[in-house]
């Protein structure tokens, strides 16, 4: 594994180039096949229970460079829906979900999922997620209830879809596990294996962190959490670490100094992700969970570099891309056609060309990679 110093330079490389072709500093993922040895990242949703058009709640897909082309998703929250819909990729063929926890800005959009994905999926559906304090209160228990929430809409799509039907598609298998276990393997086929970890979110039992790893690249994602020891090592020699991050936020002004207190105190802090990216290192740091906007980026970035004042970090954004391989990590972003009927439907992924010469954002994407070798 290149060390990080490397890995920014070619990030950095890759980015100039592509800057220097099309005027944009963005660098377009299309959706295509990936390529074996990569684990490619999509952002669904970068933002976080305050959900607004730019920035839907927490989700990713994830997809993986082996001969299934396994498709992941980690999180559905309030809206992620909709970018999932927008990469044009088949919904049928997204059968594995993974809940770091059970707040809806992580799970929220999962009903739309369930019920999509119906139509021409083959396979049951699986849903792994943590255990709780109480059986009602896990992963087991809310899948059995959103069975329930949408008994009238799967029992009316039979008549449209299932007709005739002997497959799996309308299966759903909840994989609770224990979500106390430190490291444990919860997932292993086809070359990919995933791990969690518990963390702590408002004091609570139940949320995790994950880790992906895959032919010797690995992401690893934290859910949301105050900073915990357990992440740490779950994290430790990881490509790319994605850290749920929450700034102060205006809104928080109307509650109580203790409700403010508590909230502060179950997230990562900007100045906490800084000393939790010092320690482990990765390639690319990912503060995600934040509310980004013109006035926020320069005050999140001079938190973090508090703590970690030289590593490749990058605020995330709803659609961006991280590509992974041995060699290099890729910052992208996703393009999604320009319509969205017929794709629940669709056999193969959605292709098209990267938008014209200045054409793909006047605003020049937010694109935010600082502390690469050429930054000051
Ligand atoms: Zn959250």
């Amino acid at each position: 594994m290149p060390p990080p110093r490397s890995a920014a330079l070619l990030l950095l490389v890759a980015l100039l180039a592509r800057a220097a072709a099309t005027g944009s500093p963005w660098v377009y993922s299309d959706g295509a096949p990936v390529q074996s040895n990569t684990i490619r990242i999509t952002t669904l949703g970068s933002g976080s229970p305050d959900v607004r058009k730019e920035q839907l709640a927490s989700g990713f897909l994830v997809e993986v460079g082996n001969g299934e082309q396994d498709k992941f998703i980690f999180d559905l929250g309030t809206g992620a829906f909709i970018n999932l819909w927008a990469t044009g990729v088949p919904l049928s063929t997204l059968t594995k979900v993974f809940l770091t926890h059970l707040h809806s800005d992580h799970h929220a959009d999962l009903a739309t999922l369930y019920v999509g994905a119906m139509f021409g999926r083959k396979q049951p559906w699986e849903v792994w997620g943590p255990s709780a304090a109480t059986p009602e209160l896990g992963t087991a228990a809310a899948i059995e209830g959103l069975r329930r929430f949408m008994a009238w809409d799967t029992a009316a799509r039979r008549h449209i879809d299932l007709v005739g039907r002997k497959d799996d598609g309308d299966k759903v298998i909840a994989r609770e596990f224990d979500f106390s276990k430190v490291n444990q393997v919860v997932y292993k086929r086809n070359g990919v294996t995933i791990r969690s970890t518990p963390v702590s979110h408002y004091n609570t039992s139940g949320p995790v962190a994950y880790r992906l790893d895959f032919q010797g690249i690995s992401f690893t994602y934290s859910g949301d959490t105050r900073p915990v020891p357990e992440l740490t090592n779950l994290a430790k020699g990881t490509d790319v670490l994605i850290l749920q991050n929450m700034g102060p936020i205006e809104d928080l002004a109307a509650l109580s100094y203790e409700s403010q207190l508590l909230i502060n105190t179950s997230h990562i802090t900007p100045q906490q992700a800084g000393v939790i990216f010092q320690d482990v290192k990765p390639r690319l740091g990912v503060a995600h969970h934040l509310t980004v906007n013109a006035a926020s980026r320069a005050a999140i970035i001079e938190d973090i570099r508090e703590g970690y004042p030289k590593g490749p970090i990058i605020i995330n954004e709803d659609l961006t891309v991280y590509e992974i391989t041995k060699e290099k990590v890729e910052v992208k972003k996703r393009l999604v056609p320009p319509r969205s009927w017929g794709y629940w439907h669709a056999e193969s992924n959605w292709q098209a060309a990267a938008p014209a010469e200045g054409a793909a954002r006047a605003d020049g994407g937010g694109f935010q990679a600082v502390g690469l070798p050429s930054s000051k």
